[in-house]
């Protein structure tokens, strides 16, 4: 089969990624093996790609936002069948053990795996799953299923962490795959939604998706305190943006860190941006409930994606574009031959 290989880390821009001949996967005991239509393209593919994220294998194909079709199913997979639409997300396997995975935070297990980065993931035309960490999809185009996948279920997760005041509002920090899912389901479940970004295109979405404001942010920041959020949610991987967000949160409020990668954090000025009961949370992967309640609201709320689809040869430009800011929305490969 055809995969977009890495064999070592390197900025993306001298293109990393290979376009090569690999085997065949066969899926083991609990595995099934799926014929990759899509896979989406996540910040954190880049922080493996570019080693932000140590690498843990001698070459690893990324991507964890896959969705395709079962093609083969391993001797002990009881629940999947041959034909089956799935999505493969991050979260590949965890141990079921721990102390973690024991009191239902399987996100923090510390024997978990990953698509794409401790397993192969879906930058190719197929890839590994396993029962019970693979996904049931709701219907429709795959390319505008693939960002449920990570965008979809991490921002999911960092607003249920975020815990705005019923009807409150919430800010977004960064406006791209993620939060422009998260944005629209909060909006549809009546919360005021704020969109931050650097990039006018990305503001221009978020009001078509439903934003009660948007706030162009400038460089350097503003040193103003607003003190208006319930919640807020940081996307962005740069720490000075925690400061933004801080400034406009509330006292009482939780911010969420959307992030598996950040620049320093500056300094924070405990009695004006912390004191008053704010709180700072990290957002680490999901569990597979929070994967389940995501997309069955995605289905009822009618989530809708927005999308820019390139050929699978084309990952290397998909993730530059990313880094630069480029993609408004989410970028998802086509990894159909
Ligand atoms: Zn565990
Ligand atoms: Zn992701």
């Amino acid at each position: 089969m055809k995969a977009m290989v890495l064999h070592r880390v390197a900025p993306v821009e001298t293109r990393p990624l290979s376009w090569e001949e690999v085997d065949l996967p066969a899926p083991r005991d609990h595995e099934v093996l799926v014929r990759v239509d899509v896979c989406g393209v996540c910040r954190t593919d880049l922080h493996v790609v570019e080693g932000d994220l140590p690498p843990l294998l001698p070459s690893i194909v990324p991507g964890h936002e896959i969705v395709g079709r079962i093609e083969r199913v391993g001797g002990k997979v009881r629940e999947l069948s041959l034909g089956e639409a799935v999505g493969v997300p991050w979260l590949h396997r965890t141990c079921g053990r721990c102390e973690y995975c024991i009191s239902g935070r399987e996100n923090l297990c510390v024997r978990k795996e990953f698509t794409g980065y401790s397993a192969n993931g879906g930058y190719a035309e197929y890839a590994i799953g396993e029962e019970g960490f693979v996904l049931p999809l709701p219907a429709g185009d795959p390319a505008k299923c693939a960002p449920f996948l990570c965008a979809g279920i991490i921002g999911y997760r960092a607003f249920k962490l975020a815990q705005p005041r019923p009807g409150g509002r919430i800010g977004f920090f960064g406006f791209g795959g993620s939060a422009h899912l998260t944005l629209q389901l909060a909006a549809r479940l009546g919360f005021e939604t704020v969109a931050y970004s650097r990039n006018p295109v990305h503001l221009e979405l978020a009001t078509r998706l439903g934003a009660s404001e948007t706030v162009l942010t400038s460089q350097p920041p503003r040193s103003a305190t607003r003190s208006h959020l319930d919640g807020a949610i940081v996307f962005a991987p740069t720490g000075t943006v925690v400061i933004e967000a801080l400034r406009e949160l509330k006292k009482g409020g939780t911010l969420a860190i959307a992030a598996i990668h950040l620049s320093p954090i500056p300094e924070i000025d405990y009695d004006h941006l912390l004191f008053g009961e704010r709180r700072i949370v990290s957002v680490e992967a999901n569990t597979r409930a929070d994967a389940r309640e995501f997309l069955d609201l995605a289905g009822r709320l009618g989530l809708e994606s927005s999308v820019t689809v390139r050929p699978l040869r084309e990952a290397n430009e998909a993730l530059t574009d990313l880094r630069e800011g480029r993609v408004t929305g989410a970028a998802v490969l086509d990894c159909r031959a």
